[in-house]
């Protein structure tokens, strides 16, 4: 089964200040409003990223809003399922799908946003793409020899990617990954977007780095569903 992201060209997702950020794309940081609030928790969702939709390389130029929020919560049990949300015209989500309950919070004092910061996004090369693939096909193991070692360190330092097929914290990936359908039109849903426990705050989002959180978009929907793995 081949991997179907929104965008065949990847970009990794590199966190600037905000003033040499490109397009109004922000990474993490406090909703704008409306404001999404978690169905279980009562308050604001966690903002990974907002996508400016009018950037011509990232595909969703049809979504209904100028911004596109990616949201998720580690505060309840909604990281034990597929997290589904639509875009609404007016820039709100409603929600389609989630796993209903609280949790205990993952570290005391969590926040109810993380720092905020402008980003540029930098294409993949084929080369830097091929790697990547290859590193979710087969054991590194297998084929890694230590003349690849400064190419991988470059790729595996960028712990967050747009598009394309992104190194993925649980391969090989067709056994680990798990394609997620539409809630609305059931059609498999393209990668959009995928991050890695860091941020601007040492916790991180999870309190583990290896974890990662995967965004799927449904472009005939505006649908967008998360979900994380760990390895
Ligand atoms: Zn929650
Ligand atoms: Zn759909």
């Amino acid at each position: 089964m081949p991997f179907h992201p929104l965008i065949d060209q990847g970009y990794f997702v590199t966190s600037v200040p905000e003033h040499e950020g490109e397009f109004r794309h922000v990474f993490y940081g406090a909703q704008q409003v409306p404001v999404a609030d978690c169905p279980n928790c009562e308050k604001p969702l966690i903002r990974y990223f907002q996508l400016d939709t009018t950037d011509p390389r990232l595909g969703c130029t049809d979504a209904p809003t100028e911004f596109l929020p990616l949201l998720y919560c580690w505060s309840c049990k909604i990281p034990t399922f597929p997290f589904s949300y639509r875009i609404l015209p007016a820039c709100g989500v409603e929600f389609l799908m989630y796993a209903v309950g609280k949790a205990k919070a993952i570290y005391e004092n969590y926040p109810e946003a993380f720092p905020p910061s402008g980003v540029k996004l930098i294409a993949l090369t084929e080369r830097q793409q091929a790697l990547i693939h290859r590193g979710n096909k087969e054991e590194y193991d297998d084929w890694v020899t230590p003349d690849l070692y400064g190419e991988l360190d470059e790729i595996f330092a960028n712990d967050y990617q747009i598009g394309g097929e992104p190194q993925l914290t649980q391969t090989p990936w067709e056994r680990a990954w798990r394609a997620t359908l539409c809630p609305l039109c059931l059609d498999e849903m393209p990668f959009l977007a995928s991050f890695y426990d860091a941020n601007l705050d040492p916790r991180g989002f999870s309190g583990e780095d290896t974890v990662q959180v995967v965004f799927t978009y449904c472009p005939k929907c505006h649908v967008v569903s998360a979900q994380h793995q760990c390895d």
